[in-house]
């Protein structure tokens, strides 16, 4: 017998041919040596195990209409049919013999661990009857969804929309929100979409071959931009494994990034090798002039001259005594970037800008290279996200909700980007207001964020949080502080579409439940995927879609409308209905490719898994502007605007669309900045870290912690119950320097206290060259645990006791490591690893930088051999004194309203949009309230 992907002739292929999907027959590698054939099809989906979004194809066996596998999809743009660990890793989580198969409902108290299995009728009834109330009663805000990882393009913008709340809130601010602010502040999009693959220098600051943002598909690009000849350079204070096969590692302390930065950029000035032509044409140099020199003549001579004096103190040797980076080095480096001009790719999405007080400034800087050197948007240079990102539209578009809740956009953060979603629980117990219905969707603020205590205390409390709903694929820490468990599908179980900006191009692609999509390929049908899927898991799609006919039955409360068919008229909305209605309408070129083959779009889409959209997208910003009648053009600035809003730019006698800021340029000068209180940080500058060496204290033997990186093979809360990732990583030990060890008499496996300023915890040490002096890492993904039996991984998670101190604080104490349990799963039994690692985030306070609202991850620690009585896994919280750090980091801030009388400004975007005139303080007029002069600069 032959086999198909043995066919004698044609060698070994790397993937099944796509013609050969509907029924592939491989050996069962379960029965070698006997030869024994398995009939499958295969179904392409998009993995859900971080944002990247690869494609997927799941091998479903014919016979026994189950799962077998996950490998890569070779038709997926991005990924190109090739996976990281945690991609085919998904099996692993669809056939886990603890995930949740039922919806739960709470019996007793909050967190006491008992459960009854509901139906989602009495899921639906309950909770859209009380959100129904709070609307009727005119608490809309009162309705809040919170969202871990979303996994789709839009659909939640929508929902939330047709329901008139404003109750998006995100996992943002602990993630990317300073490297956000710093890219808007420039160009109006808050990513950057590095062409890592036609570079001829690449910058990375962190760890993307590996473990960065969309990990995979850019790390196959650099490797090619690599092969062609490209040089790479990595930042980061610990010696990654992309900064092991890097052409530069440089070593730099935490938060020194945005000095040697603008080191880099001065020796690019100095020394005549930045694109002068291209920084007098795109950026707003015209506006900086204006403003500091009223009245005068602009001159862009004068410009320059004044700009490089802004810089003059950024020298190699100051980077060199910020950063610890030798000063020749630093030099070498700007040198090449100067050298690869139009081809500079660079990429900042946490590390450093997630890590530290001002960190949006360290995007802002990178972005300063970009620019000096003429690489946006360019081959080989780094484009705005939104280029290289499809984003679907809808039949119909609900309206700006007219609300705007002060819970998500607090006063005191007038430019956050966006929710200043990990202070919900210090914003309650302050009393700003309550929740009536929470929803946690793949979220899980109790472990993934800092303070994960405070979180506990508020979840626990019912007046301020009535219900919670936890939509969740898997069990987690905060999931037990629900009122409803809802399982939600994996990769292969639910209705997405995907888009992220990995690369030269711009594509789409399609996750879909695997199991439903290749049963209705053979004839059946379904109501629901639930009914197809494992259990009664569902989707979130058809969750909403039920639970918005459940909120309004009858329609009178006008949302059951943005819930109906767009192909019949008044009927219940379908996934198939949603999704044709998009690929029949909304993505380019796929209507005809899909004919070319005799499909329908959705047909296509659901074969295929993903569609590429465009190649080449350059020099977008060139694109010419039909400029309407009645439309204003500023002569010394060439802007254009139309009934008050800027539409494009004029430069050589044309007008072209520009940016979508302000000025319609690339924005080196932020007037937004300056209108908005923080006039010092108008230009890209360097904001000294919280944890900058003149804040630690030496006395008392401080170091900085460095708490974000990532493993990767691990992704947050979702690979806790993925058996084959939990095998390969499954410790977090505290990376300490020889010098440091030394010092402390640390050998490695020594347990070392890690004391915060909240607390503590213990852990083992690692003593190593690979990290700086000074400096200790711990990986975040670990430390999973679980209170009581049946809730949580035994694949990853502890179990623990969590007992309140006479002194007010918590103590969380490992009652057993992991070990063999049984189950339906033969591998179970098979667990030989005990350590499931140590949970460090609920150690942390919250650091709410004053600008972008991000929370500043890097700690000052102090690291001691650990103490009697002190055990491996310990975790000590103050949550008082957690508070009292809250309102330290508050009394940063410089609170809006801003020109106006805004709320924010209204370029800057932000999710789930409101109405404009939300974005005023009053409403119904304008608001009468000047701008608050400028503050004196916070030192
Ligand atoms: S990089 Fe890995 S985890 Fe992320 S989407 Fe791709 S395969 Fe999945």
């Amino acid at each position: 017998m032959t086999l198909d992907r043995l066919s004698p002739g044609s060698g070994l292929q790397a993937f099944p041919p796509p013609e050969k999907w509907d029924d592939w027959r491989e050996y069962d590698p379960k029965q070698w040596p006997r030869r024994v054939e398995k009939r499958y099809m295969l179904v392409p989906t998009i993995c859900f195990n971080c944002e990247a979004a690869c494609g997927l194809l799941a091998y479903v066996d014919k016979d026994a209409l189950r799962v077998r596998k996950f490998e890569g999809n070779p038709l997926h743009p991005a990924s190109r049919g090739r996976n990281c660990a945690k991609g085919p890793a998904t099996i692993n989580q669809i056939h886990d013999p603890e995930r949740i198969l039922h919806p739960l409902r709470r019996e007793g108290r909050r967190g006491e661990g008992r459960w009854r299995r509901a139906s989602w009728d009495e899921v639906l009834d309950e909770i859209g009857g009380r959100i129904r109330a709070a609307f009727r009663e005119g608490r809309r805000n009162e309705v809040m969804y919170h969202v871990g990882r979303p996994g789709h393009e839009r659909t939640m913008d929508r929902i939330l929309k047709a329901w008139g709340i404003d109750g998006h809130n995100s996992h943002t601010n602990v993630c990317s929100a300073s490297a956000r602010l710093g890219y808007a502040l420039w160009s109006g999009y808050d990513r950057p979409s590095p062409d890592h693959a036609h570079a001829r220098f690449i910058l990375l600051l962190s760890s993307h071959l590996e473990a960065g943002h969309y990990f995979n598909p850019h790390a196959q690009r650099i490797v090619e931009g690599k092969l062609a000849g490209a040089k790479l350079a990595v930042m980061d204070p610990r010696l990654s494994n992309t900064a092991s096969v890097a052409d530069y590692w440089l070593p730099t302390y935490p938060g020194s990034e945005a000095a040697v930065l603008l080191a880099m950029a001065k020796v690019i000035l100095d020394e005549g090798r930045a694109d002068l032509a291209y920084l007098e044409r795109w950026t707003n140099w015209r506006h900086y002039m204006a403003d500091r020199h009223p009245g005068g003549e602009l001159r862009f001579d004068s410009f320059l001259s004044e700009l490089k004096d802004h810089y003059r103190e950024f020298t190699p040797e100051l980077a060199e005594a910020e950063s610890g980076v030798p000063r020749e080095k630093i030099v070498e480096v700007a040198r090449l970037i100067g050298a690869a001009r139009g081809a500079f790719a660079s990429h900042v999405w946490r590390g450093s800008a997630s890590g530290n007080l001002g960190g949006w400034q360290v995007s802002r800087a990178l972005q300063l290279l970009t620019v000096l050197t003429a690489s946006v948007g360019t081959p080989g240079g780094t484009s705005p996200h939104g280029w290289n990102k499809y984003k679907p539209v809808f039949w119909e578009e609900p309206p700006g909700q007219k609300q705007w809740n002060d819970l998500l956009f607090p006063k005191e953060w007038p430019l956050s980007h966006y929710e200043m979603s990990f202070l919900l629980p210090h914003f309650l117990k302050e009393g700003r207001g309550r929740l009536d219905v929470y929803f946690t969707r793949v979220y899980n603020p109790v472990w993934t964020n800092p303070d994960g205590l405070a979180w506990v205390e508020v979840l626990k409390d019912e007046a301020l949080v009535g219900l919670h709903a936890a939509l969740t694929p898997t069990w987690n820490e905060t999931a037990v502080f629900a009122d409803y468990v809802l399982p939600m599908g994996m990769a292969g179980e639910r209705h997405d579409i995907q888009s992220q900006e990995t690369q030269d191009g711009r594509w789409v692609s399609f996750r879909q439940p695997v199991l439903r999509a290749a049963r209705e390929r053979m004839g059946e049908s379904f109501r629901f995927t639930y009914e197809a899927n494992p259990g009664e898991v569902w989707e979130e799609d058809e969750f909403w879609i039920e639970l918005s006919w459940h909120i309004d039955p009858d329609g009178a409360l006008g949302i059951r409308r943005w819930f109906e068919s767009p192909y019949r008229t008044g009927q219940k909305l379908t996934v198939a209905d949603y999704y044709r209605w998009i690929f029949e309408n909304a993505v380019p070129g796929l209507p005809a490719a899909a004919a070319a083959q005799g499909l329908a779009p959705l047909d296509y889409m659901r074969r295929h898994g993903a569609f590429l959209v465009a190649t080449d997208v350059h020099g977008l910003q060139e694109s010419p502007v039909a400029v309407p009648a009645g439309a204003a053009r500023d002569r010394a600035t060439g802007l254009v605007t139309a009934a008050g809003k800027a539409i494009g730019v004029e430069i050589d006698g044309k007008v072209v669309a520009g940016w979508p800021t302000p000025s319609r340029r690339l924005e080196l000068f932020s007037p937004t900045m300056k209108e908005w209180g923080w006039p010092e940080e108008a230009l890209p500058g360097y904001i000294r870290s919280h944890v900058h060496r003149s804040a630690l204290d030496a006395a008392k033997g401080e170091m900085v912690l460095i708490p974000t990186f990532r493993l990767p093979t691990l992704i947050h809360t979702r690979s806790g119950n993925a058996k084959y990732l939990n095998e390969i990583s499954h410790r977090n030990p505290v990376w300490i320097h020889t010098t440091d060890a030394g010092r402390l008499g640390l050998r490695t496996g020594d347990l070392v206290r890690v004391t915060t300023e909240i607390g503590y915890f213990v852990n083992r040490a690692w003593v190593t060259e690979a990290i700086a002096p000074g400096v200790v890492a711990c990986s975040h993904h670990m430390g999973r645990w679980r209170l009581h039996e049946g809730e949580g991984s035994r694949w990853a998670a502890a179990r623990v006791s969590l007992q309140e101190t006479p002194e007010g604080g918590w103590l969380m104490r490992q009652l057993d490591g992991l070990g063999p349990f049984a189950s339906a799963d033969p591998d179970s039994r098979r667990i030989w690893w005990s350590d499931g690692g140590v949970h460090q985030n609920l150690t942390f306070a919250v650091h709410p930088d004053p600008v972008s609202g991000m929370h500043c991850w890097h700690q000052k620690v102090v690291v001691a051999r650990a103490r009697t009585p002190d055990r491996y896994g310990d975790v000590f919280v103050d949550t008082r004194r957690s508070m009292e750090v809250y309102r330290e980091w508050l009394g940063k801030t410089r609170p809006g309203p801003g020109p106006g009388g805004l709320r924010r400004p209204l370029w800057l975007d932000r999710p789930l949009r409101p109405a404009e005139e939300m974005f005023l303080i009053k409403q119904g007029g304008a608001a009468s309230r000047p701008p608050d002069p400028p503050r004196a600069p916070a030192k």
